[in-house]
């Protein structure tokens, strides 16, 4: 049998190529080495923001106002509550880039955004404290994506739709002949005309010259009530301190809110080096300082966990094909803030399955720029 796609890595983004590829009729063979959803990749934690005015450059929003239609899209065909609405409030000092690309963001597609002075954010949010010369920027579209709910539903419905799934299978090579290509598993080989890499932080075991840097990170859930929930309109957050640290979180569910901070980490080069929440120096206390001047009603810490991001040196996605092979398309280097994106890059994949050209400007995300 001669697959139309092979998925190497049927996490985040391999989900959704996986689910997409099927039900446009391809024959496709979905592998990863343990069985999606699950905590040894960048997916698992429950939850994952996402914002369409977007802080890390305009040229993302063409593609996550398309991902947020394939969420939607997703949550009614299967009926899973996926996305919440519970819009996100960026608070930070007027002169930060991040804030700035946001307005930027917005104005250029003119998303809804509200601009609001110190004194708004706490006169709406009296739970959020914030420097008197900071301002606020509210995405009342923009929210929460249940990461793991997610990519369950697109495994279910790749399957549903004829997609061959081998699951605790690990890729351990990649060979090409002619116009074909073959994965070396563990489990045996298989073939196909196209191939995706969307292998998340380890992709370089398959792809060793990628510029992309493991890092681990964490995210932990503290102690809080009511007033910070969803229904009480508590919104998703992030936030840049002073000291330019970035942090972000999202409204308590069950009492228990969850806050991590962006910037930081360790780098690391193995997977068993990615320690559990605690058992680094310094972990309980990453959030500390922000909860403190940010959010001082919050509590104790209650329990965490480690992830990893895949970092690019520009923390720009890698959105391309392998150099010299037209037939594989790598999508990696999240850098930690690739989720919310997932829907549509699985969507890029499939059209690229098809033979189709993309309809959005990859060229801001090719191996290229790296030269
Ligand atoms: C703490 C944390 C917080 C984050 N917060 C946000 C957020 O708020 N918003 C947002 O948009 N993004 C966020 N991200 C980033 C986002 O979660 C990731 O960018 C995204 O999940 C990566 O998707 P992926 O498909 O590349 O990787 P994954 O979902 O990890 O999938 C990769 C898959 O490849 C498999 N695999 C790897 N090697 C092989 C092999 N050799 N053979 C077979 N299978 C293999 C793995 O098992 C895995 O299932 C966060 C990430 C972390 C860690």
């Amino acid at each position: 049998m001669t697959y139309d796609l092979i998925i190497v890595g049927s996490g985040s983004v391999g989900a959704a190529a996986g689910c997409y590829a099927a039900n446009s009729g391809l024959k496709v063979l979905m592998i990863d080495s343990a069985h999606p959803p699950h905590t040894q990749g960048s997916h698992h934690g429950d939850t994952r923001l996402i914002r369409h005015a977007y802080g890390e450059g305009e040229k993302y929003v063409p593609l996550v106002l398309r991902a947020q239609t394939l969420w939607n899209a997703l949550a009614e065909i299967s009926g899973a509550k996926l996305f919440h609405r519970t819009g996100v409030i960026n608070v930070g000092p007027t002169d930060s880039s991040f804030i700035k690309n946001i307005k930027n963001s917005a104005l250029k597609y003119d998303l809804p955004l509200e601009e609001m002075r110190a004194s708004d954010v706490k006169a709406r949010w009296p739970e959020l404290v914030i420097p008197e010369d900071y301002i606020g920027l509210f995405e009342p579209d923009s929210g929460v994506l249940k990461s793991e709910i997610a990519v369950e539903t697109y495994i279910r419905l790749a399957k549903q739709g004829g997609a061959t799934q081998r699951f605790n299978c690990q890729v351990n090579d990649i060979q090409y002949q002619n116009d074909h290509v073959t994965v070396i598993t563990d489990d045996g080989n298989y073939t196909g005309t196209r191939l995706l890499i969307s292998a998340g932080t380890w992709v370089k075991k398959l792809l060793p010259t990628l510029p992309i840097t493991p890092v681990r990170k964490i995210f932990a859930w503290h102690q809080a009530d009511g007033r910070y929930s969803e229904n009480n309109r508590f919104p998703a957050f992030t936030a840049e301190t002073p000291d330019g640290q970035q942090y972000y979180g999202f409204p308590s569910e069950d009492n228990e809110l969850k806050v991590a901070r962006h910037n930081g980490g360790q780098v690391i080069s193995q997977p068993e080096q990615r320690l559990p929440f605690g058992h680094v120096a310094g972990d309980g206390l990453e959030v500390f300082p922000f909860l403190r001047e940010f959010l001082p009603g919050i509590g104790c810490c209650l329990h965490g966990a480690s992830c990893t991001y895949d970092n690019t040196p520009d923390e720009d996605f890698i959105i391309d094909t392998l150099p010299g092979q037209d037939n594989t398309l790598i999508i990696s280097g999240l850098s930690g803030h690739g989720f919310k994106f997932a829907s549509v890059l699985g969507e890029i994949a499939c059209q690229f399955a098809l033979g189709k050209t993309s309809d959005y400007d990859q060229s801001p995300f090719s191996l290229s720029r790296f030269k």
